[in-house]
């Protein structure tokens, strides 16, 4: 509330060209660039979908069938966005990644990739309860109902929870550490109406994919026919 009235009384200014309105001008907005050719998530082989290359679907065995990463983390603007979205809760960002979102989602006509919007649902990495109080929203919650608007699809936040309290996966340098961290952190509920579906799990960043994989994991028994990650960029 603090920060909104701040907002008020102090207006932003553009953090590139400095001028007076939104944390980021309409043109300045238009700098920062989306994914437009398609990799592999785990090894980052250039592909024509989004999906996890064969190759390593065999090797590490994820209930994910693949990723879709809007933008760039080497991006320091982006990184500067999410920052400030996840922390300070500047409303104007939420709209500037609501929108990254939306172009990343009509220039790859994601819908293509899906079945018919009435059988996709779209639901948010959920936050540990703890974290939810102490934050006072869930990030991904935010933008994964703007993303099942710009879909069509059906949104269901509660989905997924989150069973016990992990570290934030960027402050973990290992892949064993990351994949231990979030092992089995998370439950399905009210999941029997996404059997022969298509869901779509947001998430602000990933990395290895690791959380976004427990998330599907518990997804899986209720018999998903595609479980697909989505994120703003790949750190
Ligand atoms: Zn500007
Ligand atoms: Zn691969």
């Amino acid at each position: 509330m603090k920060k909104l009235l701040a907002e008020i009384v102090y207006p932003h200014h553009c953090s590139l060209c400095k001028k007076e309105g939104l944390i980021l001008c309409p043109d300045c907005q238009k700098t920062i660039p989306i994914k437009k050719i398609p990799s592999c998530p785990i090894c980052q082989d250039k592909r024509s979908s989004f999906e996890i290359c064969p190759r390593c679907k065999n090797a590490v065995h994820f209930s994910l069938d693949g990723i879709f990463v809007t933008a760039f983390w080497e991006d320091p603007l982006l990184k500067k966005l999410i920052y400030n979205f996840k922390y300070d809760f500047v409303l104007d960002v939420k709209f500037i990644l609501e929108r990254i979102i939306n172009d990343f989602v009509k220039y790859h006509q994601i819908c293509r990739y899906l079945k018919s919007p009435s059988d996709v649902v779209v639901c948010p990495v959920p936050l540990h309860p703890d974290r939810l109080l102490w934050r006072g929203f869930n990030q991904s919650s935010l933008l994964a109902e703007n993303l099942a608007i710009s879909l069509g699809a059906s949104y269901q936040e509660d989905l997924l929870t989150r069973t016990r309290a992990t570290a934030p996966q960027m402050l973990l340098d290992d892949v064993n550490d990351r994949k231990l961290n979030v092992y089995e952190a998370f439950t399905a509920n009210n999941a029997s109406d996404v059997r022969g579906k298509t869901v779509i799990i947001l998430d602000d960043v990933t990395t290895t994919g690791a959380t976004l994989n427990e998330c599907a994991k518990a997804l899986k028994k209720f018999k998903p026919q595609n479980i697909y990650g989505f994120v703003l960029a790949q750190g």
